[in-house]
């Protein structure tokens, strides 16, 4: 580490449902939609760590559904959240669906975890539903910081740009079809880890991360306290929770 401070800080925000609308909509690719959304509720909205998660509500026949999402981008009473259109879960169809002027109810974050960037260096773990972190993560770790992104799409034209003034290395994997995080780990072997004191992110499909931990801990060295991992969904279930254990 390249400072004496703590490097962690826990921030809590008053939990509070928010209406939003949808603003604007745009398929950055075939698999993967922007939806912009806008409401004065949002007016007070924040979130100070790139992992920080929402949950991002609709109703059904009375029923509420709500799944977790990452604030892409937000400020002046809008807020930005990328969908991996993945398959046919209620809040993926309902993103396929959308239209400007649709409803929805977004709750949280209920607070943050920040990792202020006195590492040497970050690495950057997952799939598509980690691909928002990673993008606020590029725009928001500082000039020049040494970082590793190695994201797993289902092929080349689910890449997306990712703007950034780190010095980055971006690696992209190509499930094209097969098991998640098969060639994610095996990118992740084969890049060049980033010397000196690292931060590591991660999140994805949960078994996925499973191999992830094992890969940075016990082949990277790197500390425990040094990785923020979630498992973001679960290979088969519904509504997976992220707080449940990643399995050894
Ligand atoms: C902290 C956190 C942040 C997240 N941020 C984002 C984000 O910004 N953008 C985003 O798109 N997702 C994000 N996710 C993941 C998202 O919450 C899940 O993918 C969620 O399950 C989607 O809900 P659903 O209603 O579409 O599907 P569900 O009803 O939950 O699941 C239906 C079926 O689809 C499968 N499934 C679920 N997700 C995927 C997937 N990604 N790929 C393939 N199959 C899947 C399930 O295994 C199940 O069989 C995040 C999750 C967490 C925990």
């Amino acid at each position: 580490m390249t400072e004496n401070t703590s490097p962690f800080e826990r921030v809590m925000y008053e939990l509070k449902p928010r209406a939003v609308t949808v603003k604007s909509i745009e398929d950055l690719t075939p698999r993967y939609r922007r939806i912009v959304f806008a409401g004065e509720d949002l007016r007070d909205f924040q979130s100070a760590s790139p992992v920080d998660h929402v949950k991002f509500q609709i109703d059904i026949n009375g029923e509420s559904i709500r799944r977790d999402y990452t604030p892409r981008a937000f400020g002046d009473g809008e807020l930005t959240i990328d969908f991996a259109l993945h398959g046919n879960g209620p809040i993926t169809t309902w993103a396929r669906e959308a239209d400007v002027g649709s409803t929805a109810t977004v709750l949280g974050p209920r607070g943050s975890k920040i990792v202020h960037p006195v590492f040497d260096a970050f690495v950057l773990v997952g799939d598509e539903t980690m691909l928002p972190a990673i993008g606020r993560a590029l725009e928001s770790l500082p000039q020049e910081m040494n970082v590793l992104a190695v994201i797993e799409v289902d092929k080349a034209g689910d890449e997306i740009a990712l703007p950034t003034s780190t010095n980055a290395d971006i690696v992209w994997a190509h499930r094209i079809g097969r098991v998640p995080g098969v060639a994610l780990v095996s990118a992740l072997a084969t890049a060049n880890w980033p010397e000196g004191d690292v931060f590591c992110w991660a999140g994805g499909e949960a078994s996925a991360m499973r191999d992830v931990r094992r890969h940075v801990l016990f082949e990277r060295d790197l500390p425990r306290e040094n990785l923020g991992m979630s498992g973001h969904w679960k290979h088969g279930e519904s509504n997976f929770d992220h707080h449940a254990p990643i399995e050894d």
